[in-house]
């Protein structure tokens, strides 16, 4: 399709995005050209937006930024073969190559050759954007382009929390940034015994309350969550999923977790941190999992399930939804004041 499109692009090595005409772009025979309804700003974004030294290590400019998205199909490229114009599609963040050895014992989320949109190749802050096939998912037409938007962060949560099963678990969330509210609600909706989360913004723990958290804790009130945690549960908790990445948070999830429990580690530190592995996980038999991004595609099939079941309610996570032109408010509502935001999204055509 020729023509132009607006796009929010990194064009220049320092902090901000610029709204720009840019063309529309053209597809290789194994893409398809989606009309964005819906894209979401992500934590990672914030990164390239702010331009903090991960970001200048990671992201070569030009890029159009943005992973999460959903929207109709209005081109698709000849070899394309399960798709067709007028599908509604999300899709993963992730471009495998599906050859190499990782991807072949089913770990394609952590490809050996992985790219993933808006860091390496042009993304969703625009009217179009071009997905190879192999990465995109179906949408039921009935699903919205807010939650088709919301389907990939949510399927981070779905594999963090639910990487073993949580029925009749505690389960215990550190961090109250939109993927820990979203896995208080897949907890919730998974059927575990009672669910905790712990975070700092008090907006966003009311959040985590309409997503099912039973308990949440403020770190800055004076209640200590993991003494009250432990006396909640008698032995400390099942599961704990941390989400949050700060030093503390992490070695208070491993307080937090019972003998020969399970700690997924998803929150990524700022940097190295030192930590006792000796009491956190070897003399207790704790099973640390780490969780990043998500498996494809059973976690996607969870995702479906668990929207369709009626159990889990996405909603009350998204709390702001903006034309893409205005884009740097999203930014700065997220980054900046009272941070009493959940997920964001951005609108390339209102
Ligand atoms: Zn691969």
């Amino acid at each position: 399709m020729k023509g132009m499109m607006k796009a929010a692009r990194k064009v220049r090595r320092e902090p901000g995005l610029d709204l720009v005409d840019t063309p529309i772009p053209e597809i290789k025979p194994n893409e398809v050209l989606v009309k964005v309804g819906a894209t979401a700003i992500c934590g990672s974004d914030i990164h390239f937006y702010t331009w903090d030294e991960y970001a200048q290590s990671r992201l070569k400019p030009p890029i159009t930024l943005g992973h999460e998205f959903a929207g109709e199909v209005v081109e698709v490229g000849s070899a394309v073969t399960e798709y067709k114009l007028g599908d509604h599609v999300t899709a993963d963040s992730h471009i495998v190559c599906g050859k190499c050895d990782v991807c072949r014992m089913g770990l394609q989320h952590i490809c050996q050759n992985l790219k993933i949109f808006g860091n390496e190749v042009d993304g969703s802050f625009a009217q179009y954007i071009a997905v190879p096939e192999t990465s995109l998912w179906p949408m039921a037409k009935e699903i919205s382009w807010e939650i088709g938007a919301i389907m990939e962060p949510l399927g981070g949560a779905v594999q963090a929390v639910l990487i073993e099963p949580v029925t009749a678990q505690s389960v215990v969330i550190y961090g109250d940034g939109p993927i820990a509210l979203f896995a208080a609600g897949v907890a919730r909706a998974s059927g575990a015994r009672k669910v905790y989360l712990i975070g700092m913004v008090p907006e966003r723990l009311e959040i985590a309350k309409r997503m099912g958290a039973d308990m949440v804790f403020n770190i800055s009130d004076p209640i200590d969550p993991v003494k009250a945690i432990i006396d909640d549960t008698r032995v400390g908790a099942d599961v704990v999923v941390e989400m949050a990445g700060a030093p503390a948070s992490i070695k208070n999830a491993f307080a937090t977790v019972r003998k020969g429990g399970r700690v997924t580690t998803f929150g990524l530190t700022p940097k190295p941190i030192e930590f006792d592995i000796n009491y956190a996980i070897t003399l207790r038999q704790v099973r640390v999992r780490g969780v990043a991004g998500r498996h494809m595609w059973d976690t996607w099939r969870l995702v479906d399930g668990l929207l369709q079941s009626g159990q889990l309610d996405p909603c009350p996570v998204i709390t702001h939804t903006l034309p893409l032109a205005e884009f740097d408010k999203g930014f700065k509502l997220i980054t900046t004041g009272s941070r009493a935001t959940g997920k964001v999204l951005l609108l390339p055509f209102a």
